[in-house]
C-alpha cells in the first residue's frame, strides 16, 4: 500500500473533480438529509458524501455508527475566561466512541472494506485505537492495535478491549511504534488506519462542512483546535479550501493550532526562521496524551494550511490546560485534557491582542470528558502532577466533601 508520493515523499491526499451539483443545490440537499431515516443520511459524515466522493456511486462498503452530528455549544464562562465576548464549542466528544477520530475512521474503515481487506491496524495514544476498534468490528474486520506501554488513559484502552481489538502493548514511544507498524502492515498485508491514511483525512473534513452547515454557512473568524500529529488541522484546512473553491464560502477562517508546551515541535517550527524541516522531540511530555506527539507526521500539510489561512500556532502549559479544562467543565460541557488546550490558547491569544475580544471563534473540543476520569479526580483533589513531577494547582478544584451522617451537620454546611 502506498501512502507517500514516490517523487517528493509527502503524504498522499485525495483529489476529485467538481461535484455534479452546484454549491447552493448541495447545501439544500445536505440540509434535507437531516430529516431522513436512512443510515448514511443520519451520519454527519456521509450526509456530505458529495464532498468526499472516494467511494464513487457504490456506497455499499460504507460503515457508519451515525458519527458526526455533533453540537455547537456556547460557553459563557469559557468565553469570559478566554477573554472573548462569546465562544462556541464544536464538541466532537459527542461522537459514538467519544472523539473526532470517528469522523475519519468511518471513511478509513469503509475504504478497507472497499479494498477487500480483512485486517486493519493502527498505532495510537488512545482515541484512534478506540475508534478503529469500533468501526472495524462494526464492519466485520479484525482490528489490531499497537499502543505505547504506559501513558495511556484507561478509558481509551478499555474501549479498544471492549470493541474487540487485538491489543498489543509495545515498550516504545508512539513515534518508534509507528515506524515498526508501517513495516509490519506492508509485510502482513494489513490495512493501516493511522493518520497517514488519506481517507481518514477526508472524513475529518466534514467536521468543517457540518460546522458551517450548522451556522448557515456563516464563516467564523477563527477555528481553534489542539495539535498532535496534525492530521486534524490538515483535514480542516483542506476541507475549508475545497469549500471555498467550490463556492460554499467566500473566505477562510484563520486556523489556530494549540500544542502542549512539553510537546510542541510544530510551535517551534512555526516560530523558527527556517520552516524547511521540523525538529522532532524525542521525549514529548504532557498529561494531554492525545497530543503527546514528538514527531508529527502531517506537519508539511499543516504548515501549508496555516500559511494559506493566515493561521498560527500557540503553546500552553500543563497548568493552563488543566485550569481551562475545569472552566469548560463548569459550563456543563466538559472535555478531555487535549481539547482544553483550545481555551487555554484562546486566553493567551486574546491577552496578547492577537485575537480580538469581539472575534467570532469556534473552538473544537476533540474528545469526551469521560475519556480520562483519573486526571479529573486528581485535579479536583489537588494531587495532579505533570509527567516530570511538578504539582498542578487545583485553581478551580471542586473536591468531594466528607461529612458525618448527621442531618444538622449537613444542613449547616449547606446553609453556610
Ligand atoms: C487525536 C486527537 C488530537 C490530536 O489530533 P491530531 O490530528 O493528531 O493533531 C487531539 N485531541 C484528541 C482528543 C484526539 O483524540
Amino acid at each position: 500500500m502506498i501512502y507517500n508520493c514516490p517523487h517528493c515523499g509527502g503524504l498522499l491526499e485525495a483529489v476529485y473533480g467538481k461535484p455534479a451539483l452546484p454549491a447552493n443545490d448541495l447545501k439544500t440537499l445536505w440540509r434535507s438529509r437531516r430529516t431522513s431515516n436512512a443510515p448514511l443520511d443520519q451520519s454527519g459524515v456521509w450526509r456530505y458524501r458529495e464532498f468526499i466522493p472516494f467511494l464513487g456511486e457504490d456506497l455499499a462498503s460504507a460503515v457508519t455508527l451515525r458519527e458526526g452530528c455533533t453540537p455547537l455549544l456556547p460557553g459563557k464562562l469559557a468565553a469570559q475566561y478566554g477573554g472573548l465576548d462569546s465562544l462556541v464549542f464544536k464538541h466532537q466528544g459527542f461522537n459514538p466512541t467519544g472523539s473526532f477520530k470517528d469522523n475519519g475512521m468511518t471513511c478509513g474503515a469503509s475504504q478497507a472494506m472497499r479494498l477487500g481487506m480483512t485486517r486493519v491496524a493502527c498505532v495510537s495514544t488512545g482515541n484512534t485505537s478506540a475508534s478503529m476498534a469500533a468501526y472495524a468490528s462494526a464492519a466485520g474486520l479484525l482490528p489490531v492495535i499497537f499502543i505505547p506501554h504506559g501513558n495511556i488513559s484507561f478509558g481509551k484502552l478499555a474501549q479498544a478491549l471492549e470493541y474487540g481489538a487485538k491489543t498489543i502493548q509495545v515498550e516504545a514511544n508512539f513515534d518508534q511504534i509507528l515506524a515498526l507498524v508501517r513495516t509490519l502492515a506492508e509485510r502482513l498485508g494489513i490495512y493501516l488506519l493511522n493518520s497517514i491514511n488519506p481517507f481518514r483525512i477526508e472524513g475529518q473534513k466534514t467536521i468543517m462542512a457540518e460546522m458551517l452547515d450548522q451556522r448557515d454557512w456563516k464563516v467564523p473568524d477563527w477555528v481553534v483546535l489542539p495539535g498532535g500529529n496534525l492530521g486534524n488541522v490538515s483535514a480542516f484546512g483542506k476541507g475549508l479550501r475545497e469549500l471555498k473553491e467550490l463556492g460554499f464560502i467566500d473566505r477562510l477562517p484563520r486556523l489556530a493550532v494549540v500544542q502542549a508546551a512539553g510537546s510542541a515541535p510544530f510551535y517551534d517550527l512555526w516560530h523558527s526562521t527556517d520552516r524547511s524541516h521540523l525538529n522532532a522531540i524525542s521525549h514529548p511530555e504532557t498529561l494531554a496524551t492525545a497530543i503527546k506527539i514528538g514527531d508529527p507526521i502531517s506537519w508539511p500539510k499543516a504548515l501549508h494550511e496555516l500559511t494559506t489561512s493566515n493561521g498560527l500556532v500557540e503553546k500552553v502549559t500543563e497548568q493552563e490546560i488543566a485550569d481551562a479544562k475545569a472552566i469548560i467543565g463548569r459550563c456543563g460541557i466538559g472535555c478531555e485534557p487535549a481539547s482544553a488546550a483550545t481555551l487555554a490558547g484562546i486566553r493567551k491569544l486574546t491577552a496578547a491582542g492577537i485575537m480580538r475580544a469581539d472575534a467570532d471563534v469556534v473552538a473544537v473540543l476533540t474528545g469526551n470528558v469521560l475519556k480520562d476520569p483519573t486526571y479529573i479526580h486528581q485535579y479536583h483533589t489537588g494531587v495532579l502532577r505533570t509527567g516530570t513531577g511538578e504539582a498542578i494547582a487545583p485553581t478551580f478544584g471542586n473536591p468531594p466533601i466528607v461529612l458525618p451522617n448527621n442531618e444538622d451537620a449537613i444542613a449547616s454546611f449547606l446553609s453556610a
